[in-house]
């Protein structure tokens, strides 16, 4: 039986590893057919704390997908964030919760787009209007991505859609979901591990607008210095990757999930238009702090976009 691939965005967060394992959980109860979850990047620690709680595999690693191969697309839409070769396969399906750019098919497709906090919850919806049954396994997998997206139901992005899940996919796991998220959560926030490259690439986002080309990378911490007494290699590495693929703007944000707040390393030549996006100036050494912003999605991009 044809293969066909559900897979989120490159450096893939838990939202994305996860949807991606719920989306072809649905689609095989549905349709009997073979569909099988990949991932294009690493497994983050806070995505492996969750898997090992859900008891549940990582997808297999690829790295491109072939000309004409069936795939479903969960948690983005915008090919920079996709499989290198996205533009010749064949896209069935499209269940995301992101502004929709960059983004063409030949032929005609479900695409799915809601404005929640997380592509998990859309999901959780489908098994509703399915009338599916929620296994304890699968509502792990959810809980754990709307954890992460909504950083524990704090993000301006977390919407009563996701509350409303939340809140019932605890009942179906049994368990003190919020006592989870926040182990889970705490779980991806050790970085000592990582090199300054590691670290500027676990959750990097490149985006294509105007005739420029950006990457806003967010890593999350209990705390900001942890990270930002490594200034001097991370920016040292940032200013290499703006070299080698020729960008504009490299913003690292660095959030903190317990406060919420974040600091941000701004570089490229454009890195002043993030003093016009937030309305701030950039210290002498290139960062900034940004109170009570948390969310890239609604925070962070569409301020850099407007001024960009
Ligand atoms: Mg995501
Ligand atoms: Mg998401
Ligand atoms: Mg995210």
């Amino acid at each position: 039986m044809e293969e066909i691939l559900v897979f989120g965005h490159k450096n893939p967060d838990t939202d994305s590893i996860c949807s991606s394992l719920v989306k072809t959980y649905i689609e095989t109860k549905r349709t009997g057919e073979n569909y099988k979850a990949v991932r294009l990047g690493n497994v983050s620690k806070e995505t492996k704390y969750a898997l090992d709680y859900a008891g549940v595999e990582e997808p297999e690693l690829i790295s491109k997908v072939d000309e004409g191969q069936k795939v479903i697309l969960v948690d983005h839409n915008e090919f920079p964030q996709s499989a290198d070769g996205i533009e010749n396969a064949k896209i069935q399906e499209v269940v995301d919760h992101h502004r929709i750019a960059s983004f063409q098919t030949k032929d005609p497709l479900y695409y799915t787009a809601k404005p929640y906090g997380c592509t998990a919850t859309i999901l959780f919806e489908e098994f509703k209007n399915l009338k599916l049954e929620i296994e304890k396994t699968q509502a792990i997998l959810m809980l754990s991505a709307i954890v992460s997206d909504t950083l524990l139901l704090k993000s301006p992005t977390c919407t009563e859609k996701d509350v409303n899940a939340f809140n019932e996919l605890e009942k179906i796991a049994g368990i003190d979901a919020r006592e989870y998220g926040l182990e889970m959560l705490k779980a991806g926030t050790d970085l000592s591990t990582f090199s300054a490259e590691e670290l500027i690439n676990i959750d990097a986002k490149k985006v294509e607008e105007n005739g420029k080309t950006f990457v806003i990378a967010q890593v999350n911490t209990v705390d900001i210095n942890d990270v930002f007494v490594r200034k001097e290699e991370i920016s040292f590495e940032i200013e290499k990757v703006i070299a080698e693929s020729k960008l504009d703007l490299f913003v690292f944000v660095i959030t903190d999930i317990i406060n919420s707040n974040s600091k941000i390393i701004a570089l490229g030549n454009d890195k002043e238009v993030t003093e016009k996006a937030f309305n701030n100036k950039l210290d002498s050494d290139d960062s900034m702090v940004l109170e009570g912003v948390v969310s890239r999605k609604k925070q962070i991009l569409p301020q850099i976009l407007e001024k960009i």
